[in-house]
Order: structure tokens, then C-alpha cells, then sequence
């Protein structure tokens, strides 16, 4: 099957979640049918669109892995196109140059509403034959009667009627053409066969298909997809945690975990949750999308995301780590030492922000380290001092700081002494890292080696 898509961002913003998961499908239905993905820049509303966020875009679309094919099309850079377009419809008689004011056509919309009818242009200049003058638009005459029917690819069959259309604007007097015009134009000569957006646009496709007929051209297949609650049910804010998707990796989310994520929220698999790429690029034909809005769940993002931060290899999430260990203030690190704390928090974080976080304790030398009052008072008591002082001799004297060899080390103490685990292992914690958590003890003193490991120990000695 020919698949031909398109993302066509309005350079009005960032990316959000919801144009990305849109850009997401797009690019996936082509991808599978090792079709063409192309993106398109809706750069025509001239007060609102700005290159910082087409940059924006571009670089939220790079991140997440969205490759698209050709060059990039600008709507700015192809009015000539349209207008070649309006005239057409000028010459077979299908558009009209319309004269009447704004004033003008908003009192016949309250005229129809007062007759219980749609607000609608009454179609006033359709046979008066003007020619362009200033401050005309020009109209597409509306069929008198008749359906438009489509199968949208999400939401199934889609009949209106075209009385709830009028002659619309296709040509604003400025000579910029419409949205739905430009749509058209570009989605035709761009040779897309599948549009899917979001379904904010549902109810523009009845009159784009009136334009390619008027045109005489065949219409793509159109899929409209639902919007992206909250999780309480509500249209997505910021409250709920709808960002930018720049905004989720500032947040240390991996791109694979938003891509998964946001595809999981718009179609199904049977009930399987996480899905590679390729796994996707195979199984996603534009098939089983949920026709039902969706409500986004930060909690499971993140367990997606800690998922695909445990499946890096060590030294690839160690590179990913770097930008927001130095934001955390902890100076350039070698690529041994980064990987070694990666190994040590990568399954307790669910952010790389998180598991930068977790460093923190593990390169803050003993004197400086903060120690939690509250466990310490717990801990570190005269027994536990005692078994720490006799622990600390056994550390001094192992001929190696291997891990391995510290887990056997640590082992045979715990059984010599005659001890439970409970009566050392938190007291060794507490002094290696100053509260309860972080990783395995042999590995916390693996990592930061013996003069460290007995510096903690001696500071708590002190308490
Ligand atoms: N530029 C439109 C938007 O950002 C997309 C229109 C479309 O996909 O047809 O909402």
C-alpha cells in the first residue's frame, strides 16, 4: 500500500503531548508501510508564528526520533500555489468574489440563528459575478443539497449534511487563502494519503472534501484522533503535567518512554504495555486506535521511563546522565566514575534527574556529607558504634575493595560476630551515605573506595 503522511504543526507553540502523539502516528503508519513521513510548517497566521518555535518544534521532533522525509515545507513559501488553486475554482465557476462586509455577514448569522438555523453566510454575492476588488474574499459555493460521508480511520463512518455548511472563505480579501484551503492545496500536492490529526479538526474535513471535489481531486483517508485528558477527566492543562515535549526530557525522561507512552494512549496491542520501536514500526497499520479520549498518567510515564532507564546499556544511560549531573553541580565526572553510579542508582530512579539526584551523597566528601538527624539518633548508638569500630579494623585490613570480595567480607563478619544483618547493615548505611536508602553496601563502598568508606565510618564514630 502507497502511504504517504504528514505532521503539520502550527509554529503558534512547542510541540505539546498531543501533537506529538499525533506526529508519533503519523510517522509510524508510514514507517510501516515503509512509506513517506513529511512535515509541513502552518506558518500562515504571520502574528502568531514564530522561528523560535519552529526551531522548538524541530528539535522536540529530532528528540523523539522523528525522522521526516524531504524537505521541510514553509505554507509562507507557497502562496502562489494556492492562489493558482483559488483560481480555478474561480474559472469553473465553483468560487466567487464575495464583497459583503464582516458586518455585513455577521448580520445575516444572527438573522439565521434567529430562524432557528446554523449561523450561515445566505450566500448574498454567489451570482452577482464580482470581479476582485478591494477588500473581496472569495467564496467556494456550498452544493445546494447532498452528504458529505467519509470512514474516518478512528472514528468510523462520518456523515453531514452540507446544509450545515455554507460558501466558506477560501481567499481572505488580503489574498492569504484559508486554512482549509491551504490543507488541501498542500495535502494534495504533496501526495498524502492518510491525514491523521487531532480530532480539533474534525469538523473542518467535511469542507475540505467539498474543496476536492470542487477541485475534482480524489481525498486521503482521514483519521481523527482523540484528545488527551487529565487524569481527573478534565481537558489537559498544565496542572496535569501537559507540557512541552521539551519539557519531559529538561524532566530526564527518555524519548523511547514518551514515544511508548503516548502511542499506548491512543491505540492498543491486546493488553501488552511496552513496545521497542521496531516493534511498533511492525505492528502499528492505523488499526486499533481508540476512538475514546485518553487520560494521561504521569506515574505510568515514569514507570515506563524507569523501565527503558534499567534496559540502557550502563555506559549509554551514563552519557545521558552527564548534562543533568553537571546541572546538579557535580563538575565534569570521568566516564568510569559516571557509569559506576549508574550502576549503582539506575533501579531506583525513574528520571535521569532523579538518578542524578541520587549521586549526590556518593561524591560529597565525608566532612561535608549530611547526615539525617533522626536516623542517626536511631543508628548510631554505643552497640552499633561498637560493631562499626570492629567492621572498620576488617575494612582497613582487606586486601581488596572489590565489591565481590566486600560482600564476602562483610558476610563472614556479620556471621563471626554472631549478629544479624539488622544489628549492622543500618548502622553501615547510615554512616556510609547518611540516611536510609541507596544502593547495596558492598557496591556503596566499592564505589567510593577505602579512604572513603573509613572516613564516613570515623565522622559517625564521632556522633
Ligand atoms: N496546523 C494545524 C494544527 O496545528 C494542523 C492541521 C492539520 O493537520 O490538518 O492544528
Amino acid at each position: 500500500m502507497n502511504v504517504v503522511t504528514r505532521f503539520a504543526p502550527s509554529p503558534t507553540g512547542h510541540l505539546h503531548i498531543g501533537g506529538a502523539r499525533t506526529a508519533i502516528f503519523c510517522w509510524l503508519l508510514a514507517r510501516h508501510f515503509n512509506g513517506q513521513f513529511h512535515l509541513r510548517i502552518e506558518d500562515t497566521d504571520l502574528l502568531r508564528s514564530k522561528q523560535e518555535y519552529t526551531d522548538s518544534i524541530l528539535a522536540s521532533m529530532r528528540w523523539l526520533g522523528l525522522s521526516w522525509d524531504g524537505e521541510l515545507t514553509y505554507q509562507t513559501q507557497r502562496m502562489d500555489l494556492y492562489r493558482q488553486y483559488v483560481n480555478r475554482l474561480l474559472e469553473s465557476g465553483q468560487a466567487y468574489w464575495c464583497t459583503c462586509t464582516t458586518e455585513e455577514v455577521d448580520a445575516m448569522r444572527e438573522q439565521a440563528k434567529a430562524m432557528g438555523l446554523k449561523p450561515r453566510y445566505n450566500g448574498h454575492c454567489r451570482e452577482l459575478h464580482h470581479g476582485p476588488a478591494e477588500g473581496a474574499c472569495v467564496r467556494l459555493k456550498c452544493p445546494a443539497e447532498g452528504k458529505i460521508v467519509f470512514d474516518d480511520m478512528v472514528k468510523g463512518r462520518i456523515s453531514v449534511d452540507v446544509s450545515e455548511l455554507d460558501d466558506m472563505v477560501i481567499q481572505r480579501a488580503d489574498g492569504t487563502p484559508t486554512y482549509n484551503m491551504a490543507v488541501v492545496v498542500d495535502d494534495y500536492e504533496m501526495g498524502i494519503t492518510h491525514v491523521i490529526r487531532g480530532d480539533d479538526h474534525v469538523s473542518n474535513t467535511p469542507r475540505q472534501i467539498l474543496i476536492y471535489r470542487a477541485l475534482g481531486l480524489k481525498e486521503p483517508v482521514f483519521g481523527h484522533v482523540p484528545m488527551i485528558l487529565g487524569s481527573d477527566g478534565a481537558k489537559l492543562s498544565k496542572r496535569h503535567g501537559a507540557r512541552a515535549a521539551s519539557e519531559y526530557e529538561k524532566d530526564g525522561l527518555l524519548p523511547q518512554a514518551l514515544v511508548n507512552y503516548l502511542v499506548r494512549l491512543g491505540w492498543s496491542h491486546g493488553d501488552q504495555e511496552i513496545f521497542s520501536l521496531e516493534e511498533l514500526v511492525e505492528l502499528f497499520d492505523g488499526t486499533h486506535l481508540n476512538p475514546s479520549a485518553a487520560r494521561f498518567d504521569t506515574n505510568k510515564l515514569q514507570w515506563l521511563n524507569a523501565h527503558y532507564m534499567r534496559a540502557l546499556p550502563v555506559a549509554e544511560l551514563a552519557r545521558l546522565v552527564r548534562p543533568f549531573a553537571l546541572e546538579a553541580g557535580y563538575g565534569e565526572l570521568s566516564e568510569a566514575r559516571l557509569e559506576g553510579l549508574c550502576a549503582l542508582f539506575r533501579d531506583r530512579a525513574k528520571t535521569l534527574v532523579e538518578l542524578a539526584a541520587a549521586f549526590k551523597p556518593m561524591l560529597t566528601p565525608a566532612a561535608e556529607l549530611p547526615y539525617d538527624e533522626k536516623v542517626v539518633a536511631k543508628q548510631i548508638r554505643p552497640e552499633t558504634k561498637e560493631r562499626l569500630e570492629r567492621l572498620r579494623a576488617v575494612l582497613a585490613a582487606s586486601p581488596s575493595f572489590e565489591a565481590a570480595h566486600l560482600e564476602q567480607l562483610f558476610n563472614s563478619f556479620v556471621a563471626d560476630s554472631g549478629l544479624t544483618f539488622k544489628e549492622i547493615a543500618p548502622a553501615l548505611r547510615t554512616a556510609l551515605v547518611g540516611f536510609m536508602g541507596g544502593s547495596h553496601l558492598h557496591d556503596i563502598m566499592a564505589f567510593l573506595g577505602r579512604e572513603e568508606t573509613l572516613a564516613r565510618i570515623d565522622r559517625t564514630l564521632t556522633f
